[in-house]
């Protein structure tokens, strides 16, 4: 199941699937394979080589082009090809939606294992093994890098942050929560990636609150990632539907007792993420994005309420301001893709 899926995407009905525009943008709507990508080439770029970032998704691809002073010049986005082959081509095909010219780097943030520039069992994509920087640097003349995508995403959202807030120390270690299919952490400490020792750092989906809940595929039971995932959602919830996620906060709201219980149980794995997150890591601040953020204040308020009645009963968790770190990432804020466009090739 895809991320998209899970939550219903906003763009879903229009076929510009553009949401961000630059200013002094002029928008150009490219046609190819039956998928309208739409692309922007603003005339007032700093000079020099661009580097280009493309986030792939179980079900789009998102690219962007970025001038040397890291603003995005350039956006494109469409529907994802599944299979080695289909991934190769639809990475292609989003570069050259850009136009840019001098590019100088490419990076690609994509779901799955990441050994150096191979990508593995990326399952949601069909991918089982693909050497995909050595695929890319033989046809594009390009240094590549491959980042795991939520990596991605918390690179280009700390990005995003600093532009947003200057006021906020650079030195300042960081945390991008993403909830989707499943769930886990990113960490940016002063403006890089910080992996851990074995790349392990950020995996709190499979931090488990409940030694006698479910059962996790990781083996564990009662993971985080069991509570609050959005596929674990999807399946304790059975009823089918497109979009499990927004029917059980919809169904919640209408006082259905079954949904009540799911919709309590991902705010407690939430806040339990951004719980272990804060007491081993002390991030100015623990963005949240995927699929399931798109539910915006609603996922905020419930999330927000399990944190302050947890910190209702300590002083010491008051004095934390939990409920206050988190935020939101921008919906189409293209994180993912600015992130791969920043990380640093080999
Ligand atoms: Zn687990």
């Amino acid at each position: 199941m895809s991320v998209d899926e899970l939550v219903q995407h906003p763009d879903r009905s229009s076929p510009s699937l553009l949401v961000e525009r630059q200013s002094g943008a002029a928008p150009l709507l490219v046609e190819r394979g039956g998928e309208a990508t739409e692309a922007i080439r603003p005339e007032r770029a700093a000079p020099g080589p661009t580097r280009v970032g493309v986030d792939v998704g179980g079900s789009k691809a998102e690219a962007v082009a970025i001038d040397p002073s890291g603003a995005i010049i350039a956006r494109a986005r469409r529907a994802t090809e599944r299979g080695s082959d289909g991934v190769l081509a639809t990475v292609r095909a989003a570069i050259e939606d850009l136009g840019s010219t001098d590019v100088a780097s490419v990076g690609i943030g994509i779901p799955g294992q990441i050994v150096g520039g191979t990508v593995r069992n990326a399952v949601n994509l069909g991918v089982a093994e693909l050497d995909l920087a050595g695929e890319l640097e033989r046809s594009l003349g390009v240094p590549v890098a491959v980042q795991n995508d939520v990596n991605a995403a918390a690179l280009g959202a700390h990005a995003l942050l600093a532009r947003d807030k200057s006021a906020r120390p650079s030195g300042d270690l960081f945390a991008y929560l993403n909830l989707g299919t499943g769930i886990a952490a990113g960490v940016v400490l002063e403006g890089r990636l910080w992996r851990g020792w074995g790349g392990t750092a950020g995996e709190v989906g499979h931090v488990s609150i409940d030694p006698a809940g479910p059962e996790c595929p990781c083996g564990q039971r009662g993971c985080i990632e069991t509570f609050a995932g959005g596929a674990s959602v999807a399946r304790r919830w059975g009823r089918g539907g497109e979009l499990p996620v927004r029917d059980v906060f919809d169904a919640a709201d209408a006082g259905d007792p079954h949904a009540l219980v799911l919709r309590a149980d991902l705010a407690r794995g939430v806040a339990a993420a951004v719980h272990v997150l804060v007491l081993t890591m002390d991030p100015v601040a623990v963005v949240i994005g995927g699929g399931v953020a798109r539910l915006g204040d609603r996922l905020l308020d419930v999330v927000r309420s399990e944190l302050h009645e947890r910190s209702a009963r300590s002083a010491f968790l008051t004095s934390l301001r939990l409920a206050d770190r988190i935020e939101l990432l921008p919906p189409d804020s293209a994180a993912g893709a600015l992130g791969a466009a920043l990380t640093p090739t080999r």
